[in-house]
């Protein structure tokens, strides 16, 4: 198309009815598709003082996100801060451990009780419940170098969703005791040797010996539960431990977003405490590495390698149309608020904007589950509201995270709106991985790109409007026609 052409297609909207309070976006704004969806705005990745480096009560942050007009609130306190280093003989006793404040160390149904009473209080904001999670973590080095390095233990996947006490109990991951398969194989050669040992004492008073080792070697297996070998070696078992714990939390119907995965704060080791580091290297590999996850934080620490186009959230999709990947993987926006202004960071200040059926929890999961959101990246001036984002084709729309069969009148719209009419933005709209369309124009805008090529087999499209803010879409797929 050419670039005239696409200027004609760019059709300016009347603002005029879009006056009154500044918020997020209107909810009153006409529905993208169906009379029944809404749109509502859910902040996440939220520390409060359960976490160790929280600042706010869990209370308070409820009540900031009503007065910021905040629908949804997913708070995601760090599940485990607990970090164990054993010697090679007898590590199960002779180790050191660090255990900090965190949800399995508040009681996880403490935490979900905690949750449960605010809402109850600030009925306006529905909380989802959420954790921050290291699947696993590594010790490189020695002490005796003087260079043992806590490795790895800053990669995070957040945890949405999970509403059992049970199922954050047993979380798989590395150094928590409730977590694993009993190990009662291993306690046979001990508890053999202790008998052992009781039986020659009757004869030998030495015996004792022999169940002193037996003891010893019991103890060692404590909490007498073990995760699978490749949750204490990441160096050599890659994604293993993150993908164990993404299809557990799949199964238990949460859902599961890598965090800042280019974050550079950890890439070079910081000391802990004399001669202890730590040291996690940016980790954008996550989302091609790993499946069945719900998707990635493309603000913060994602929109470099992994967001950019054709970056590897690109390849991932791309992986999806070619069949070579069950489930596409989202964008996300999330905060990693501890508390306003922290960093310049406002809990109004990102949102991911979801199209829901109700404020329900079910749906709000639903809607995140399956791609039906955008990114909102705020300039705290301009409401920018996507007004639409959707592929038609015949008498069938779509909706991102959705897909569609082609038809020869098939055509993307995009409508972007603002209370502050004249306002220019630029937006791109990528096509399977290929900056496909550029747009500039004033707020409000919509254009409209008609697909005339059918798709050999599954395109997608999603796009990037920056300006008064930035919003990031998810992409809406559109494949061969079978008949
Ligand atoms: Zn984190």
């Amino acid at each position: 198309m050419t670039r005239s052409l696409l200027k004609r297609l760019i059709v300016p909207v009347a603002a005029a009815l879009l006056g009154g309070s500044p918020s997020l976006v209107r909810a009153d704004d006409p529905s993208p598709r169906k009379p029944d969806y809404r749109r509502y705005t859910v902040a996440m990745h939220v520390h409060s003082l359960i976490s160790p480096n929280g600042r706010v009560m869990l209370n308070a942050i409820a009540a900031q996100a009503k007065k910021d007009r905040i629908d949804v609130l997913i708070p995601t306190d760090h599940f485990l801060m607990r970090w164990e280093y054993g010697l090679s003989f007898l590590p199960g006793i002779l180790k050191a451990t660090v255990y900090r404040s965190c949800v399995l160390k508040f009681g996880p149904a403490h935490y979900l009780n905690l949750i449960r009473k605010i809402q109850k209080d600030v009925p306006e904001v529905l909380i989802i419940p959420g954790l921050e999670v290291a699947p696993t973590y590594d010790w490189l080095g020695h002490p005796f170098e003087g260079n043992l390095t806590l490795f790895g233990s800053q990669r995070h996947l957040l945890v949405l969703g999970l509403q059992k006490a049970e199922d954050y109990l047993r979380l798989p991951v590395r150094s928590n005791p409730h977590a694993g398969e009993f190990r009662w194989r291993h306690l046979v050669l001990p508890v053999l040797l202790v008998l052992a040992g009781l039986a020659l004492m009757i004869r030998w008073p030495a015996g004792l010996l022999v169940v002193v080792a037996g003891s010893l070697l019991i103890l060692n297996e404590r909490p007498f539960r073990r995760l699978p070998e490749y949750f204490y070696n990441w160096e050599n078992n890659g994604y293993r431990a993150a993908q164990h714990l993404i299809d557990t939390v799949d199964k238990q119907g949460g859902l599961t977003v890598w965090c800042h995965p280019e974050a550079p704060n950890w890439s070079e080791a910081v000391r802990l405490y004399r001669n202890i580091f730590t040291k996690t290297d940016p980790y954008p590999d996550c989302v091609l590495q790993t499946s069945d996850h719900t998707g990635f934080s493309y603000f913060w620490e994602g929109a470099k390698t992994i967001g950019i186009t054709g970056g590897l959230w690109d390849r991932a999709l791309l992986e999806h149309c070619a069949g070579r990947r069950d489930r596409p993987v989202w964008a996300f926006g999330e905060l990693d608020w501890i508390e306003e202004k922290h960093l310049d960071v406002t809990l109004d200040s990102l949102v991911n904007v979801a199209w829901c059926t109700e404020k329900s929890t079910g749906a709000v999961m639903d809607a995140l589950r399956s791609g039906r959101f955008y990114v909102y990246l705020s300039d705290k001036k301009t409401a920018l509201t996507l007004a639409r984002w959707e592929l038609s084709a015949g008498r069938q729309t779509a909706l991102s995270g959705e897909t569609l069969d082609w038809t020869p009148d098939a055509r993307l719209t995009i409508r972007i709106d603002s209370p502050r009419a004249g306002t220019p933005v630029h937006g791109e709209i990528i096509k399977n991985g290929v900056s496909w369309k550029t747009f500039d124009g004033e707020l409000p805008l919509s254009v409209v790109l008609p697909l005339k090529d059918q798709p050999d087999a599954k395109d997608y499209y999603r796009f990037v409007v920056n300006g008064a803010g930035t919003l990031v879409g998810n992409p809406i797929f559109i494949r061969k026609n079978p008949q």
